[in-house]
């Protein structure tokens, strides 16, 4: 049975030579070493974040300043896509971050390579580590297909009701994850603003018009990419589910929820397709073993999960202890220059199913997964009124305005309206580790038809 063991890579002792990684509220100390692909200047390559900076690992690679299996891995990124790496056995991703976490060590390496290797990184330090604010981000891989779960019994049953709906929480959610099929043509990085949508909808009075969506909303999420495939025909028994992701980023699901309301017959489209946010640095599945904790045990009164979705290494290990945050920013607050407020605290233990379970589902009628592919969670809202993850559960649907300061408030998002999403990665025994941030604010709709 495979299991997620700690080696000294996670060693909460350990360093960098690289001064910000070591400061007490970082997302990217040593121990993280999250993969991103950025353009800097006219160049694209592809790298770690360490602390305020990236280690450029596609010049290092070039300047076979890597070695061994390390060296395998790296060189398997092509074009500035991350997908080729991410579908290598384990063995060689853990060569490349162990590589890695010893060339930004401050404890000196023992092998003479990685010795050599850590002394020409730091004199060519000018042109292999670069400020991440001086660097544009990019979706860091070709995302062939995005679905995206509702796994949360409090956002889903919460919806149920603000829709009037007889049974509030569906029959299907305690027995299987329910998802849709999202779109991923239009994933964009964090930093990219989202464009109100145009759709049709039910106004005020009950007619059916067409125009700029007035209740947009965020949802804070978080996605798992694909690192290992499977044919066609062939499920991922949920022992080895796990094993399949290469790692995690935050997913801000933008909805459209006049559209989608109205819209639903068949599940999200157009209120959802519009664009989906994701914050640029992958968190891998080897940087998040210290972080992994039982599942929450299911209500004796819960039906119990059938076979192919039950298994007691997943429910000991399936689960992750990270806390989850949204922040929202009016024009006002940035023009006077205030980070805006916290309108989210909530934590990934809320979710009814892991990602195991979504995976295991997802294939069990013979779908394939590609590496690359994106799971989102749904979204994170837990029981308590604070962990309400989107604003139609903050506002009770539009019924109780949230108060943003200045005079204004709130039942959706206006133009002008930040959304930042944080998450970080927690254990007694461990260095905290973060995601970095998910954010985009929201520009008026076009003009359209024109
Ligand atoms: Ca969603």
């Amino acid at each position: 049975m495979p299991t997620f063991e700690l080696n000294t890579t996670h060693d909460p002792r350990r360093q960098s030579w690289i001064a910000s990684a070591n400061l007490p509220h970082t997302d990217f100390p040593l121990q993280n070493l999250p993969f991103g692909v950025f353009e800097h200047g006219a160049r694209v390559s592809w790298g770690v974040a360490i602390g305020s900076q990236i280690v450029d690992v596609g010049a290092l690679t070039n300047l076979a300043l890597l070695s061994g299996d390390a060296l395998t891995a790296a060189a398997s990124v092509r074009d500035g896509e991350l997908n080729a790496l991410m579908g290598l056995d384990a063995h060689l991703l853990h060569a490349l971050r162990l590589q890695l976490s010893t060339l930004l060590g401050a404890d000196h390496p023992k092998d003479a390579f990685d010795q050599s290797s850590q002394q020409k990184i730091k004199v060519l330090s000018q042109e292999l580590l670069l400020d991440q604010a001086k660097v544009h981000m990019r979706v860091p891989c070709a995302i062939g297909d995005y679905t995206d779960f509702l796994t949360s019994e409090y956002h889903t049953e919460r919806h149920g009701r603000f829709k009037g709906l007889a049974e509030p929480l569906p029959s299907a959610f305690k027995h299987l994850p329910v998802a849709y099929h999202g779109r991923a043509s239009s994933i964009r990085v964090s930093g990219t603003p989202v464009v109100r949508p145009n759709g049709q909808f039910k106004d005020g009075a009950g007619q059916v018009v067409f125009g700029a969506a007035p209740m947009l909303d965020f949802e804070l999420e978080l996605a798992g990419f694909i690192g290992r495939g499977n044919p066609l025909g062939q499920p991922i028994a949920l022992d080895r589910a796990q094993h399949h992701f290469f790692g995690w980023v935050l997913l801000n699901d933008w909805s459209a929820k006049s559209i989608q309301w109205w819209e639903s017959v068949l599940g999200p489209f157009l209120g959802k397709s519009f664009m989906s946010s994701i914050s640029p640095w992958i968190v891998t599945q080897e940087a998040l073993a210290p972080f992994r904790i039982p599942q929450q045990a299911r209500p004796a009164s819960d039906p119990k999960a059938l076979p192919y979705l039950d298994s007691a290494l997943d429910q000991a290990q399936g689960g992750f202890d990270i806390e989850l945050q949204a922040w929202l920013q009016t024009a006002t607050q940035r023009a006077l220059g205030e980070p805006g407020q916290q309108i989210t605290q909530t934590h990934l233990k809320h979710l009814y199913w892991t990602f195991g379970q979504m995976l295991a589902h997802h294939t069990s009628n013979g779908c394939n997964m590609k590496s690359g592919d994106l799971l989102g969670s749904g979204t994170i809202s837990g029981p308590s009124d604070d962990s309400r993850a989107c604003i139609t559960e903050i506002t009770h649907a539009a019924k109780v305005p949230l108060d943003v300061g200045h005079g204004e408030t709130r039942i959706a998002l206006q133009d002008g309206d930040a959304i930042t999403l944080k998450a970080k990665a927690n254990h007694a025994s461990a260095v905290p580790i973060g995601f970095g941030e998910c954010t985009g604010v929201v520009l008026a709709a076009p003009v359209y038809p024109a």
